[in-house]
């Protein structure tokens, strides 16, 4: 018996070949829900244990900082599992959970804290932040290890002021977000503002190829990195360091990738990079005691967008392996047994998918019942499908006592799709988490604290300075920080060097000087002490310093209360941080992790809440029961891609990833007339519904009237408060009322007081809007 067999008896016999592989590189190409993470997952426990492998010595990639997250947990358990197993023998099954859980903790808790384990962006900005010293540009520009990461709402800020500004183009045709995507693409394809120029053939590109270079010197001049820049300068500095690649490649023997076929170019040849230590010659690879492990699913590439190119994992055998044979059973493990969803569900998948031409056919047979049929629900508008879906989800959720809240997850192509869904969760009261909605980290409030932070970690960052050098109001005018940025450019250093000089500020500053001194002292005082203060201290003395709190204690608004509570949760954050990590909390460590919180890590463990999210966003997550709602054409698939049929596959694949979700039953729904954008407009079903065999589909239709009477059926349906448009408040001509951004305004009418109550309101400088009271969070005062 070895001294693993307790834990990999959890896996079928292909899944143990890969698990169980051991040098060498290995692509695991398999369907949805085959088991292709746990597989990683396991494999990553089996080296540690089987092989003596130093967790340290392993790099594993994911596709979400919570899907890292969770890899750790698991690997954690099926270790303490083990080795507690080994401690107490059968005993240990028999420990109530709360011993076993203590023992967990006591015999692993450091193990996996070495291991690197998480997205692209987080692992490779680690790297940068311990090397980046080492690398150069184009330019022969440096970068210092603190260095900004430059969010979304910064990157667009300074492309937007290059365009109108710096170069004075106009930005119809210039659109700013446009050029960003354009600058994007060409860093992910791993191109610098020179070779992009090289590469345009036209005006357009050569002026966007100018626009790059202009925000690439922004960069840094404010020691700045962004997003794209985390995967492309560690290439570069790969290839022009050879020293610090090998120093990488020695340590990562172990390299685990997961959703392999949504890694885009310059991802791929970081992997390469440190699979091979830029050996070209294969002849001079040295697989001893090395893997390269990928998983990937072709049929669920769904990141074209950003780059990524299922080609990629297609020819992985080749590109690692000894390239003579594409069924090269040696370098590749195919997984054929779907675990994750009931039959019906696994074949409406199936069946969908064979509709691409641009795939390898293969085997996803099922191991769970049929189950019940997929419900397709036909409603006549989106109002009447958020209904009816939020209907469905009390009445199972009231039938069944095993499920709760957090089994349903709610799927849509578009965020702009989720709002119908969120009034009526609201309505009843349903706990949700809308994923990739409002970042924590994007409130105002919270992105200057965090600037301030930024300021005094890395004070080239001027964008950061400028965000807040007058937030709160110190009576800085923006000529004084004209008459400022103007001397510094001049000059040739960064905005701070005039700053922390009192004299240069004297002379410069006027009547703002002794402001503009004031505060760089604060930021002075507490560069000092980065080294020396635990971060949480630190945080909280520039706080109290920066005079940010005490100015909302004085407005003393209900907002300025939320905001003083939000910057409250970001200091508790900063004390979690400090716990977490111990003796390695820094002040750069944190910004790190708030910088690479994405999006998609709203998802909350522990409190059952329904789910809302896009399909981009569901990658690799199961749910009991899933919501497939608005397919129709133009809508899913989307407009853009009817034309193209590459990009039709695409949106084909996006539907496969949204069904192999579905654990237990799958809801579909489309309406005859959706409002979208503003405007309402009658819609067609979704071709994607005639791929799926109909002998797996019940069909129900839902007009309002019909559907309030299917929906009422089973449960009690609070429509006492309708009169009060749901939201416990009478509404009256002649109310005065506090809306959250137009401000005061007074009540000139209410529509259809008896049922879906909306009012309109004056207000003083905007003229007359109709607000629905339910959405816009009215107060009457
Ligand atoms: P996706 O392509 O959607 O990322 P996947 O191939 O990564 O899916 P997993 O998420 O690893 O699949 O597994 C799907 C489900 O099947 C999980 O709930 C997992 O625990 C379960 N599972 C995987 N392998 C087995 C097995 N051998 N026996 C029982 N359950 C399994
Ligand atoms: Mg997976």
């Amino acid at each position: 018996m070895t001294t693993t067999s307790n834990f990999l008896s959890h896996l079928n016999p292909s899944q143990r070949r890969a698990v169980e592989h051991y040098c060498g590189p290995l692509l695991v190409v398999a369907g949805a829900g085959s088991g292709k993470t746990r597989a990683l997952t396991y494999r990553i426990a089996n080296l540690i244990l089987e092989h003596n492998v130093d967790p340290e010595n392993i790099l594993a990639v994911t596709f979400t900082n919570k899907a890292a997250r969770e890899m750790k947990e698991r690997i954690q358990k099926l270790f303490a599992d083990h080795m507690a197993m080994q401690e107490y023998g059968e005993k240990y099954d028999l420990l109530p959970e709360y011993d076993q859980v203590k023992l967990r903790s006591r015999v692993y808790k450091n193990v996996i804290k070495d291991m690197w384990c998480g997205t692209f962006h987080s692992l490779f900005s680690r790297i940068l932040r311990l090397d980046i010293d080492k690398y150069q540009d184009e330019n022969g520009r440096k970068w210092n290890k603190n260095f900004s990461i430059f969010d979304d709402s910064d990157v667009n800020a300074i492309i937007k002021e290059i365009v109108t500004k710096q170069l004075d183009l106009d930005d119809k045709k210039f659109e700013p977000r446009s050029v960003r995507y354009a600058i994007s693409n060409a860093k992910n394809q791993g191109l610098s503002p020179k070779e992009f120029e090289r590469e345009q053939p036209n005006y357009r590109g050569r002026i966007i190829s100018q626009v790059y270079s202009c925000y690439q010197d922004r960069l840094a001049e404010n020691n700045a990195l962004d997003f794209d820049d985390l995967i492309l300068i560690p290439t570069r500095l790969f290839q022009q360091n050879k020293q610090v690649l090998n120093y990488w490649h020695s340590k990562f023997h172990h390299i685990l990738v997961d959703e392999y076929q949504d890694t885009n170019r310059t991802q791929y040849d970081l992997i390469r990079l440190l699979s091979t230590n830029g050996e070209t010659d294969k002849n001079n690879w040295n697989w001893n005691d090395r893997s390269t492990f990928v998983v990937g699913d072709a049929d669920q590439s769904i990141y074209s967008f950003r780059m990524a190119d299922f080609t990629i994992l297609m020819g992985f055998q080749g590109d690692f392996g000894d390239g003579l044979d594409d069924d090269d059973t040696s370098t590749m493990v195919k997984l054929e047994e779907n675990y994750r969803s009931c039959e019906n569900i696994l074949e409406a998948a199936n069946s969908l998918i064979e509709n691409n031409t641009e795939r390898i056919d293969k085997v996803l047979k099922p191991t769970r019942s049929a189950g019940e049929k997929i419900y397709l629900f036909k409603a006549d508008d989106e109002v009447v499908e958020a209904d009816f879906v939020v209907n469905q989800i009390r009445k199972l959720e009231h039938e069944n006592p095993d499920i709760d809240w957090g089994s349903f997850s709610i799927l849509y192509r578009t965020n702009a799709q989720s709002r119908p869904f969120e009034d009526l969760l609201v309505k009843y009261q349903i706990p949700y988490t809308v994923v990739g909605g409002f970042r924590f980290y994007d409130r105002k409030e919270i992105k200057d604290i965090l600037a301030y932070l930024k300021a005094v970690s890395n004070p080239a960052d001027t964008v950061s300075i400028m965000r807040v050098i007058n937030t709160p109001r110190r009576g800085i005018g923006k000529s004084t920080l004209d008459t400022l940025s103007r001397a510094s450019q001049e000059l040739g250093t960064t905005l701070w060097e005039i700053l922390s000089d009192e004299t240069s500020v004297n002379t410069l500053a006027g009547r703002a000087a002794k402001a503009v001194n004031g505060f760089a002292d604060v930021i002075k005082k507490w560069q000092g002490q980065v080294e020396t203060l635990p971060v949480a201290e630190l945080v909280q003395g520039i706080i109290e310093d920066s005079g940010y709190v005490q100015d909302l204690h004085t407005t003393g608004t209900d907002e300025s209360q939320d905001r003083i509570e939000n910057i409250q949760a970001l200091y508790n954050a900063v004390l979690e941080f400090q716990e977490e990590n111990e003796d390695n909390a820094t002040l750069q460590g944190y910004l790190e992790k708030t910088s690479l919180s994405s999006d998609l890590d709203n998802l909350k463990e522990g409190d059952a809440a329904v789910s809302l999210m896009t399909l981009h966003a569901s990658k690799g997550l199961e749910f009991p029961i899933v919501f497939l709602v608005g397919l129709e054409q133009g809508l899913f698939p989307n407009y853009r891609s009817m034309q193209d049929p590459a990009s039709l596959e695409e949106e084909r694949r996006l539907c496969y990833v949204g069904i192999t979700r579905a654990q237990e039953r799958l809801f579909i729904s489309h309406a005859r007339e959706r409002r979208l954008y503003g405007s309402r407009e009658p819609a067609i079903r979704s071709q994607f519904l005639d791929e799926l065999p109909t002998e797996l589909i019940a069909t129900q239709q839902g007009g309002r009237q019909a559907n309030v009477r299917t929906s009422t059926n089973n449960i009690r349906s609070d429509r006492s408060g309708a009169s009060t448009g749901g939201t416990g408040t009478k509404w009256e001509v002649g109310d005065i009322v506090l809306h959250k951004t137009f401000g005061e305004g007074e009540i000139t009418h209410v529509f259809d007081p008896n049922n879906k109550t909306s009012v309109a309101v004056k207000f003083p400088s905007l003229g007359t809007k109709i607000i629905d009271p339910r959405v816009a969070q009215l107060q009457k005062i």
